[in-house]
């Protein structure tokens, strides 16, 4: 059976010890199967099993093995559309809900730090770059819309301040957010799958979901294996594939690059980044960059629509690295890898059940890290039957993308080169 290891990125060259986990063989049992071992499988995993349900986890290559294991590391508040979008939507009862959540996922992913002793390299606080006045702006409104939802620990900074946290002078200025922050994320994933273990939670690797046996009482088919459950949580996100073709319809994998210098040392690393802050630029595709534990620079923008994996990561990455940074042009870079995210029509997420007994999460298109926190509390909690929350976010509408399967990818990059066409021209 194919063995499919991790991608050669950073976090899996300084990955924490882990030990092997098994192939699913033969035949289970168990309350909840969940398919897919990344946050949004974890997470869901974790309260369940604190909540007394047996669970299993059918991973189909290593936990952590998806965007939850390359991502950028950033603990963003909110979702990839903020809550006046999703006021519009579907209205202020609504919207009030969501809005009361948007912050809860940076503190899920803390208490879950604390409580399994995860070691992931946490820190806190996040800028918010702003390039235009016109994203200065936006920022302003949004740290008055946050406040709204209680979010206390936003302070916007003049271009003085922020050359202060970034020495980076594209900035006009921008919002520091303390209660976001920068984790390893593959890290924290391997944390939280060895919490899921020391709850009794099992995991098998390397046993991908092949077939769901929908019914009343429905199995997860693996290569080797079956798992029958009273209920199945998807988590697949952007690797699932068509293995739900409903889901599959409504969604589409994008990809995104990463780069990681050679560590650059305290000095250096300290005049770029002083107070060991991660920060995330405002354009539509956005740059974003933190330094790791052992100093080194992690730099990640672009997108390919479609998820298709390009030649060259590095000639694509380090130019954009080059303008925020020049003074790194003699840096080598070590790492450089693709992941693909699952961007949504709306760019808000899509949660919901199919059936009486199957759920899923997905497409939180680009910002997830918190997201998918949440989204594991707020699935066992409608497992348990207190579905306020889940019904809150199966409210949001799911559109399909225009062109189907087939023309979804010229389509979004005609509509995304027209954001950044505007992101340049200042609109
Ligand atoms: C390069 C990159 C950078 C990013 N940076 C940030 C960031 O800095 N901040 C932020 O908030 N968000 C970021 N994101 C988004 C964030 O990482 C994701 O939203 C989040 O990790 C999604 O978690 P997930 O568990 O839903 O999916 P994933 O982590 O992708 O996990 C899905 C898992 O399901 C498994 N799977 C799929 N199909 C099957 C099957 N049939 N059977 C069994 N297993 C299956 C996969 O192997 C995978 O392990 C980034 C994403 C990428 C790709």
């Amino acid at each position: 059976m194919a063995n499919t290891p991790y991608p050669q990125s950073y976090y899996a060259a300084s990955a924490n010890p882990v030990p092997p986990r098994p192939a699913l063989q033969g035949e289970v049992e168990t309350d909840v199967c969940i398919i897919g071992a990344g946050y949004t499988g974890l997470s869901s995993a974790l309260f369940l099993l604190e909540n007394g349900f047996k669970v299993s986890i059918v991973e189909a290559a290593k936990v952590g093995f998806g965007a939850s294991g390359r991502n950028g590391g950033q603990i963003v508040n909110s979702y990839s559309r903020d809550i006046d979008v999703i006021e519009r939507t579907v209205g202020p009862k609504q919207a009030q809900l969501l809005g009361q959540m948007a912050f809860e996922g940076g503190r899920i992913i803390r208490e879950r730090v604390a409580k399994y002793n995860i070691q992931c390299d946490l820190k806190d606080g996040g800028v918010f770059a702003a390039l235009t006045s016109k994203q200065m702006g936006h920022l302003e409104s949004q740290k008055r819309l946050w406040e709204r939802f209680g979010h206390n620990q936003l302070e916007l900074m003049d271009q003085k301040r922020i050359r202060e946290v970034v020495a980076c002078d594209s900035y006009v200025g921008g919002m520091l957010d303390m209660s976001g922050g920068h984790i390893h994320p593959l890290n924290l994933a391997l944390g939280e799958a060895a919490a899921v273990e020391s709850l009794g939670g099992i995991i098998y690797e390397q046993s991908p979901a092949v077939r769901i046996e929908r019914g009343a009482n429905p199995v997860v088919h693996t290569p080797q294996g079956k798992v029958r459950a009273k209920f199945i949580i998807v988590a697949g996100n952007a690797y699932l594939g068509n293995l739900v073709p409903e889901l599959a319809a409504k969604s589409m994998p994008c990809g995104t690059q990463v780069i990681t210098t050679e560590p650059l040392g305290d000095e250096l690393a300290r005049t770029l980044l002083p107070q060991d802050y991660c920060v995330e630029d405002c354009n539509y595709l956005l740059d974003y960059y933190r330094l790791t534990g052992d100093k080194r620079l992690i730099f990640g923008g672009g997108v390919v629509y479609g998820a298709r994996d390009p030649a060259n990561i590095e000639a694509i990455i380090r130019p954009k690295m080059l303008k925020a940074f020049p003074q790194l042009k003699n840096v080598k870079i070590d790492y450089a890898w693709t992941g693909n995210f699952l961007l949504t029509l709306s760019r808000l997420p899509q949660v919901g059940r199919i059936g009486d007994n199957i759920y899923y999460s997905q497409g939180c298109s680009g910002h997830g890290v918190t997201y998918t926190h949440l989204a594991g509390k707020v699935l066992a909690e409608a497992l348990r039957g207190q579905a306020e929350r889940f019904d809150a976010f199966a409210g949001l509408p799911h559109y399909p993308f225009p062109g189907g399967q087939m023309l979804r990818v010229p389509f979004s990059a005609i509509g995304a080169w027209y954001y950044s066409l505007r992101d340049r021209l200042g609109f």
